[in-house]
């Protein structure tokens, strides 16, 4: 049986919302493919009539500054947001999260749209979208919007995005102040390659020895990607200090949902890992909020 009949190379975002809602059965946006080809081959995801590629399409993929923030096109290939000058200024969680995504060969074809609408609470470039704030612009053949991140998000692989009637065009994030610093971290199994045991992003801002605001993002932290709101309050106007992060972690353990995985780790050894990571990313998003 063939996992696809027709495979279109979209030019426009209008070719691609009329050719998804036109096709004659299922269709399906593919940018990288590194996780709908691998669903389809693997059973996860039924075959389909239609593929529609996205990567031609220009507007999806620009990277700038798009004042008041940063416009990040969601078929943009990882490795561009990795290397980006750009990103590194402004959203060092994303770039560090991007830069740790599978290999060389993936990065040059995953694309961040593709993170994040597969819609995994631990994918990488999700939870540092997360910590970032961003917003998700979103098309179809009517309108266009900006959602809030986490109302993309219903369950573990399941996005609130319509597959044949809506575009995910890129992510609008902050530009980044003099006082504010992010950080990613993950930790993964030896020998794994896709999902992290846990992942953080942590965005912050200090007032001199204060941390005036804080977000943090924790995956798998629920069955959706987690902000550790209760975490944040608890540190949002708190001196940065040892005893401070001590209490955070275990808000944090106590917060999140760090569940036993068959494939991956135990409940026990994530709330362990959870605590690390905090003191980690925290640290590194604080030292990268000094002023010059
Ligand atoms: C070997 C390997 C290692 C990996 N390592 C990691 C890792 O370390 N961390 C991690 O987080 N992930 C990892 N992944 C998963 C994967 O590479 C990423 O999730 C990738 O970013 C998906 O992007 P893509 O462009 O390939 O998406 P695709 O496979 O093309 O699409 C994924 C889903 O998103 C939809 N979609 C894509 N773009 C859009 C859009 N613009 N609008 C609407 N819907 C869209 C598709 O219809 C599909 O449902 C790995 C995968 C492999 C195979």
């Amino acid at each position: 049986m063939n996992l696809w009949e027709e495979y279109h190379l979209a030019t426009s975002i209008h070719d691609a919302l009329q050719t998804l809602a036109t096709a004659p059965g299922s269709a399906r946006v593919i940018a990288g493919g590194t996780d709908l080809l691998l669903d389809l081959q693997q059973g996860r995801h039924a075959p389909v009539h239609s593929l529609v590629d996205i990567i031609l399409i220009p507007e999806l993929s620009c990277l700038e500054v798009r004042k008041p923030g940063i416009f990040i096109g969601a078929a943009i290939p990882l490795q561009r947001i990795t290397a980006s000058s750009i990103i590194y200024e402004h959203a060092r969680a994303l770039q560090e999260a991007c830069g740790l995504i599978g290999g060389p060969q993936i990065r040059n074809t995953a694309t961040l749209g593709g993170n994040v609408a597969h819609a995994l609470p631990a994918a990488d470039g999700t939870i540092a979208l997360l910590a970032l704030n961003a917003g998700a612009e979103v098309v179809d053949l009517k309108h266009t919007h900006v959602m809030e991140l986490q109302e993309l998000f219903l369950g573990p692989g399941r996005s609130a995005l319509h597959p044949q009637n809506e575009l995910l065009i890129g992510f609008h994030l902050p530009l980044a102040g003099d006082s504010d610093g992010s950080a990613f971290r993950r930790i993964m199994r030896p020998q794994g390659v896709a999902i992290a045991i846990l992942n953080m992003g942590v965005w912050l801002r200090r007032a001199d020895d204060i941390i005036s605001d804080v977000r943090i993002a924790v995956g798998p932290g629920g069955p959706k990607p987690f902000r550790a709101k209760k975490t944040e309050d608890f540190l949002r106007g708190r001196k940065m200090d040892d005893a401070g992060i001590t209490r955070a972690m275990d808000i944090l353990i106590s917060e999140a949902s760090l569940r036993t995985s068959r494939h991956r780790a135990t409940s026990d050894y994530r709330r362990h890992v959870a605590k690390v990571l905090l003191e980690d990313t925290l640290k590194t998003a604080w030292e990268r909020s000094h002023q010059e």
